[in-house]
């Protein structure tokens, strides 16, 4: 059977395919982890590696957080922008893992006047997938926002009118350039973190220390 229980002998790692998976490979390594299965080739979501206790969870990265906080996994690796989102309840997060570095930001349409905009005291209609993040930033700068949420292309709203400006996370600037879009404001930097179950922390420490040691010694080498 395919299915996984995470019961006491086993060790369930909950990741995000593309940049998040990829980088936690080489921290995996680290703790003596070899995922023997790739999730970019294979369907599977349920992933092996050598260690016959560990498995890796494939999930789309927004729902990392929630398959820690109820125990579906052990730990997991989630980005800061994702935790925030969620508010982190039920989560312990020991280690900033520094790796798939990023910044949250605004950007507008390169025709216009953020700075004059704000100072003028307009109401700036925003889209973004990260609400809760963009209203406390604008709240605390004292802007009235009219949010407007969405899941994914955040860069095509202020290009058809649904906005004024954008709150999304932004690594090169390459896709705001290729979309006419400036960067008028960081509001902070983006690292991606371990998370852990705070009850499989207690029930499952011995098995888990060992792994988080060696995340943390191969996380701050580089
Ligand atoms: P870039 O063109 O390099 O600035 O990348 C920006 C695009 O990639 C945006 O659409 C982001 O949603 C996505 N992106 C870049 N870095 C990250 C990251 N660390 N985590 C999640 N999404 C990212």
């Amino acid at each position: 059977m395919n299915t996984t229980e995470s019961d006491g002998s086993q060790l369930i790692l909950a990741l995000s395919k593309g940049r998040i998976f990829d980088d936690t490979l080489p921290l995996l390594e680290a703790a003596g982890i070899t995922v023997t299965e790739n999730p970019e080739t294979s369907r599977k979501l349920i992933l092996n590696t050598n260690d016959p206790g560990v498995r890796v969870l494939i999930v789309r990265a927004t729902d990392v957080p929630t398959y820690v906080q109820h125990g579906a996994a052990d730990f997991g690796v989630a980005g800061k922008d994702v935790l925030l989102e969620h508010g982190g309840e039920g989560l312990y997060q020991p280690i900033d893992l520094h790796i798939a570095e990023c910044r949250m930001s605004v950007a507008v349409n390169a025709g216009f006047d953020y700075e004059t905009a704000v100072r003028q005291g307009a109401r700036l209609r925003v889209a973004t997938k990260f609400v809760n993040t963009a209203r406390q930033h604008f709240a605390s700068k004292g802007v009235h926002v009219d949010l407007i949420k969405l899941y994914g292309s955040m860069e095509l709203a202020p290009l058809v009118g649904l906005s004024d400006a954008i709150v999304d996370v932004v690594s090169t600037g390459g896709t705001l350039r290729a979309n006419n879009l400036v960067e008028v404001e960081k509001i902070m930097d983006i690292s991606s973190r371990l998370v852990v179950n705070q009850a499989a922390l207690k029930l499952k420490r011995e098995r888990l220390q060992p792994i988080l040691d060696a995340f943390q010694r191969a996380s701050s080498k580089g």
